[in-house]
């Protein structure tokens, strides 16, 4: 499969354009108009024997949105297809602010986190950086956005795989949609959610992208998460809390820690007081999340009342407790289930 050319840096282009003859101009208006939604293809002011070279080596922007689904709470999730028709999946969030969108970093997943659909079937592949820029990109111009007017103002790497398991194109990532040539997102409107790969949390923290972190906890001791999280068996909590601690020091960035409540597994009142020592003392807001009931598993949200004395018994411990609004229950909201259900010709 070729290099996806929106996977260029401004820099690298420029460099492309400099080699092939062309004047440095060129890069900042092909960068320009591919961020802005065009297709190389259809950029009308560039020579065509151009285009023509830089397809040879490079895939045009050839990703496309192929279903739409509109919740009644104004959520949309979109199945997207590639260049070689794997399928991934993005959640376009409506705020006041603008629009979250949560983009895939992997074609599947290896993770094999026991609650989450997306890594039923393993991983497929990585996504070149391009692929997830491609996302942002696509999903702007189906707002209607532009460069200058973007519309979708806040990512979040939080759709499907682990993004810290494709760390070199997620660093990529980061910096083609911080491009002022480009979109030029903020940093801090960015956020990455990882399960916790110790080594490149601490690689992340030092890469210079004061992104913010959310930490897919799940569980308040080891045994739990080991249950839950394979992931789990090979970095204890204490090694995750204290790479959490090292991002927040080297960044300024508060760490939200993500906790799926599920019945008989992770919410009793002695979970909620492990929890609350374990990330005392630190700038952090726990985010409880309802199960997203998933048929591939039997686990179970847990009762209302359990989630309030969950939530209550943080609280008394003085941590900053926020409960994930349930968005696009009516549309598979859960984890990799849109894509599932197209791959099994069940929509
Ligand atoms: N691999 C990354 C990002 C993808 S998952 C991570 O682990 O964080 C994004 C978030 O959705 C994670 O917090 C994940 O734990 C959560 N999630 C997965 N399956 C879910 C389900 N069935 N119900 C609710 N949340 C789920």
């Amino acid at each position: 499969m070729k290099e996806n050319i929106l996977s260029l840096s401004y820099e690298e282009l420029k460099e492309k354009l400099v080699i092939l003859g062309q004047p440095k101009y060129r890069a900042e208006q092909i960068y320009y108009d591919l961020h802005n939604g065009k297709k190389l293809a259809d950029i009308s002011n560039i020579p065509q024997s151009l285009k023509e070279n830089l397809l040879q080596t490079y895939s045009d922007n050839n990703i496309e949105i192929v279903k739409v689904q509109k919740s009644s709470d104004g959520t949309q999730k979109f199945l997207y297809k590639l260049e070689d028709n794997n399928l991934i999946e993005g959640v376009l969030m409506s705020y006041k602010f603008g629009y979250t969108l949560c983009v895939s970093s992997q074609v599947g997943c290896r993770m094999s986190c026991k609650f989450c659909a997306s890594g039923l079937d393993g991983l497929v592949r990585n996504l070149q950086a391009g692929e997830i820029m491609g996302q942002v990109i696509v999903a702007n111009k189906y707002l209607e956005g532009n460069v200058k007017d973007r519309k979708v103002t806040n990512i979040v790497l939080m759709g499907s795989g682990e993004p810290l398991d494709n760390y070199d194109n997620v660093i990529k990532f980061l910096e083609l949609a911080t491009n002022k040539y480009g979109l030029y997102y903020a940093e801090r409107n960015i956020s990455l959610s990882t399960c916790g790969i110790v080594p490149n949390i601490k690689k992340l923290a030092e890469s210079g992208y004061k992104i913010n972190i959310c930490l897919s906890l799940h569980a308040s001791n080891n045994i739990t998460r080991k249950e839950i999280m394979p992931v789990a068996k090979g970095y204890s909590i204490n090694e995750l809390i204290s790479a959490c601690r090292y991002y927040f020091e080297k960044t300024g960035r508060r760490i939200l820690f993500e906790y799926i409540l599920i019945d008989n597994v992770n919410c009793s009142k002695t979970n909620a007081i492990e929890l609350a020592k374990l990330v005392k003392g630190m700038n952090c807001i726990i985010n409880l999340i309802n199960l997203n009931e998933v048929k591939e598993n039997n686990l179970k949200r847990c009762s209302e009342s359990t989630q309030k004395i969950f939530a209550e018994t943080l609280k008394g411990f003085g941590i900053n407790v926020t409960t994930r609004r349930s968005l696009g229950n009516d549309i598979d909201g859960a984890c990799g289930q849109l894509r599932r259900r197209f791959i099994e010709k069940k929509i």
